[in-house]
């Protein structure tokens, strides 16, 4: 399936200049969302996976049935201030801003391996900031997977140590 079909580009979002990769379209075709995630868990057939973590909001979405298809556990990273346990947290910057991300303590044990999962990789801040939450906790990152990656942003070279899926390339 050509996945970029569904994938709806939106100019000038959130400001000008941006090209926003709208995934909403993509979410709300079934047959198109199950193939997505379908691929996705394809393309890890094999890698010993013992949880997803997923950062707020669009890597629930992604990580979520991806955990469900994989037969494995989610953990959610959150913006600070959300989740109601003991929390670590990590500055991180946006493609349009600066926030703080935060996981549960107890959410991942030492040396467990971790998928890391979003929507998108643009700049690599948020994904970046997501794995320094993971290996606070001393858990393995085995890898990262996205639907859409936006090359020119080169996210990767921020990730340089770290295997990246895309379904999609920009
Ligand atoms: P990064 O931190 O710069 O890699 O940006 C990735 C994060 O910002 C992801 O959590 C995305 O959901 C969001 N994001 C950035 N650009 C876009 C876009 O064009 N479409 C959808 N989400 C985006």
């Amino acid at each position: 399936m050509d996945f970029k079909d569904k994938i709806r580009v939106i100019e000038d979002f959130p400001q000008p200049g941006v090209q926003f990769k709208d995934i909403t379209t993509l979410l709300k075709d079934g047959k198109a969302f199950k193939a997505a995630i379908d691929e996705l868990a394809n393309r890890l057939e094999g890698k010993e996976i013992d949880l997803i973590v997923g950062p707020e909001a669009r890597g629930f979405v992604v990580g979520t049935p991806l955990a469900y298809a994989l037969g494995i556990g989610f953990v959610p990273v959150r913006k600070t201030g959300k989740l109601p346990g003991k929390v670590v947290e990590a500055d991180y910057s946006l493609e349009y801003g600066k926030d703080k991300l935060a996981i549960h303590t107890d959410a991942i044990e030492p040396g467990q391996k971790v998928l890391i999962v979003d929507d998108l990789l643009a700049t690599g801040g948020t994904i970046n900031a997501t794995l320094n939450l993971v290996r606070q906790l001393q858990a393995e990152v085995v890898g990262t997977a996205f639907v859409m990656e936006l090359t020119y942003l080169k996210g990767r070279e921020k990730i340089q140590d770290v295997d990246v899926i895309s379904l999609l390339q920009y």
